[in-house]
C-alpha cells in the first residue's frame, strides 16, 4: 500500500519500492532492519540493493550495522555515488556523509530474534540425538523485497535482509548481489528474491530469470518456475522470488512452505498471500 501510494500521488517507481520496503525494514516482524536476525556473534549485519530497468542503474550496502533504513542507502549508493555496491564501513561513511538516518545497533534488535539465536547456540552445544532433524538447518525466510512497474512499463526492484541467523560475521548473502537477489530490466523483468543466499547467488537466480524471459520469450511466471523448481532446488536451494514484467504480469514462485506476499493494483485492490493462493 505504501508503495502504490507513492505511484498514486504521481511519485517515481524507485520511491515507490523503497516506500514499500521502509515500511517492512521498520516493522519488527521482518527480517530487515529492525527485527534483524542476529550473526554468530550476537550483532545485526543489514544488506540491501536497488535496481531500475530503464538504463540498469543499481545500488547496494552490505554489512551495515547503524543504518536504519538500509534500502535508502542502498539507493543513495545508485544516485550519489560512482559505484554500485559499498561495505561496512565505508558504507556507514557514505550514509552520513548523504544524511542517511543513523541508529545505535541496538536499535535492531528484538526479543524474539534474540531467543531464536540463544536456542541456536543452545542447539549448538548438545550432541545431535540420532535419527532427530538437525534443526540447525532449519530456516525460515524473512528478508523483505518489492518490484514495482510505473505507468511507462518502467520496472524497480529492491531487497533489504538482515540475513541468515548465525551467519558468520562478515558473510554477504544475495540479497545485496545484482542478478541474484535483485535485478531490474525493461526488456524483461523485475525480480526480488528471498531464500538460502548462497544457492540464489551461485545460480544467479534474479539475472537467470530475467535472461530466459529475455532470451527464451518466456513469460515471467514460467521463467521464474524454471529456475525456482530446477536445478538449483535439487542441490538444496530454498527459496522463492516475486517478478514482474513491464505490462504489469505478476509472478511469486518459491519452492518453501510459504511466500509471504501481496500486491496493490492501480484500480486498489489489495491482497496478500502466506501459502497457496
Ligand atoms: N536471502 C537472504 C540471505 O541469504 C536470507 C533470506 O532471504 O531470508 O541473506
Amino acid at each position: 500500500k505504501a508503495g502504490q501510494a507513492v505511484l498514486a500521488r504521481g511519485g517515481d517507481g524507485l520511491s515507490a519500492v523503497e516506500s514499500a520496503i521502509r515500511v517492512l525494514e521498520d516493522d519488527p516482524e521482518f527480517n530487515a532492519g529492525r527485527g534483524a536476525v542476529f550473526t554468530a556473534e550476537g550483532k545485526n549485519e543489514l544488506d540491501a540493493s536497488i535496481m531500475e530497468g530503464a538504463e540498469l542503474r543499481a545500488g547496494a550496502v552490505a554489512g551495515v550495522t547503524t543504518v536504519k533504513n538500509p534500502i535508502t542507502l542502498a539507493r543513495a549508493v545508485m544516485e550519489k555515488s560512482k559505484h554500485v555496491l559499498l561495505v561496512g564501513a565505508g558504507a556507514e561513511r557514505f550514509g552520513k556523509e548523504v544524511g542517511v538516518e543513523i541508529v545505535d545497533p541496538s536499535y535492531f534488535k528484538t526479543e524474539r530474534r534474540w531467543k531464536e539465536i540463544e536456542e541456536i547456540w543452545r542447539q549448538e552445544k548438545e550432541p545431535l540425538k540420532k535419527g532427530s532433524l538437525d534443526r540447525r538447518t532449519h530456516h525460515q525466510w524473512g528478508t523483505v523485497g518489492a518490484v514495482a512497474v510505473d505507468a511507462s512499463g518502467h520496472l524497480f526492484a529492491g531487497t533489504s535482509t538482515g540475513g541468515m541467523t548465525n551467519k558468520r560475521p562478515g558473510r554477504v548473502g544475495d540479497s545485496p548481489i545484482i542478478g541474484a537477489g535483485t535485478y531490474a530490466d525493461d526488456a524483461s523483468c523485475a525480480v526480488s528474491s528471498t531464500g538460502h543466499g548462497e544457492y540464489f547467488i551461485r545460480y544467479a537466480v534474479a539475472h537467470d530469470i530475467a535472461a530466459r524471459v529475455k532470451y527464451k520469450k518466456l513469460s515471467v511466471a514460467r521463467a521464474a518456475e524454471e529456475v525456482i523448481q530446477g536445478p538449483m532446488r535439487k542441490a538444496g536451494g530454498e527459496g522463492g522470488v516475486i517478478v514482474l514484467s513491464p505490462k504489469g504480469d505478476l509472478a511469486f514462485s518459491y519452492n518453501s512452505e510459504g511466500l509471504y506476499r501481496g500486491y496493490a493494483l492501480k484500480d486498489g485492490t489489495v491482497r496478500v498471500f502466506l501459502y497457496e493462493d
